[in-house]
């Protein structure tokens, strides 16, 4: 099962995308993760996109599509993958698109959780990522066991540099501006489902989990 994860910056994308990834043994593929984690490493790839993260931008398709892609192709991603962050503009969906139509491949479902822009600069002042191993927290609705300290690894949490205000505003614009015209593009072709984001995680999981069965 191949599925696409869609809806702003911090609608909760990446927490589905995990208990998706669990519940059908697929693996959760996140750009934002890969970028994340060529930052932690100092690589060329990470500093490169890191001016564009900073500022709430985002990373330049050429870049972005080839990490992706080369991601996909992996031995992990044969039985399918959840993708998170990813596309996130019309020339990226239609890359992934024509590179699927080559194996004779396509996406099955473009799940959107649907936040509003008031509830999305809360969400985000109040995530605690691991840069370790990417897990994320809220601090008020989904804390961590010990405060700080992430659940999994043991490693410190962080409040992501993007995920400050002003930066959340610009990523907003970004998503508003780039971003939502893929909800029309999926919807074209019959696998857009669109769950309320907003509710309890448990119960956007049982959605889309009702959605996928
Ligand atoms: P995205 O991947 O879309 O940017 P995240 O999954 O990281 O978003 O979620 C953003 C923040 O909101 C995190 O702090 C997360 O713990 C929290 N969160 C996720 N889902 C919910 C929910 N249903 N209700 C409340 N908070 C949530
Ligand atoms: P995320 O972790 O998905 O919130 O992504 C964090 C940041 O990484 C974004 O604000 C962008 O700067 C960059 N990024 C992640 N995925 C993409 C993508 N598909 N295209 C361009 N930039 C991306």
């Amino acid at each position: 099962m191949k599925i696409i994860m869609l809806g702003a910056p911090g609608a909760g994308k990446g927490t589905q995308a995990k208990m998706i990834a669990e519940k059908y043994g697929i693996p959760h593929v996140s750009t934002g993760d890969i970028f994340r984690a060529n930052i932690k490493n100092g690589t060329e790839l990470g500093m490169e996109a890191k001016k564009y993260m900073d500022q709430g931008l985002l990373v330049p398709d050429e870049l972005t599509v080839k990490i992706l892609l080369d991601r996909v192709a992996q031995e992990d991603c044969k039985n399918g993958y959840v993708l998170d962050g990813f596309p996130r503009t019309i020339p990226q969906a239609q890359v992934l698109d024509k590179a699927l139509a080559e194996l004779g491949e396509k996406i099955d479902y473009a799940i959107n959780v649907d936040v509003p822009d008031e509830n999305i600069i809360k969400r985000m002042s109040g995530r605690r990522a691991c840069l370790s191993c990417g897990a994320t927290y809220h601090i008020e609705h989904i804390p961590p066991r010990q405060e700080g300290v992430c659940d999994n690894c043991g490693q410190p949490l962080v409040l992501r540099d993007d995920d400050k205000p002003e930066t959340v505003q610009n990523r907003l614009k970004v998503y508003h501006d780039q971003t939502q015209p893929l909800i029309e593009f999926y919807t074209a072709k019959g696998v857009l489902r669109t769950v309320d984001g907003t509710a309890d995680m448990k119960d956007v999981f049982e959605a889309i989990v009702s959605i996928l069965n």
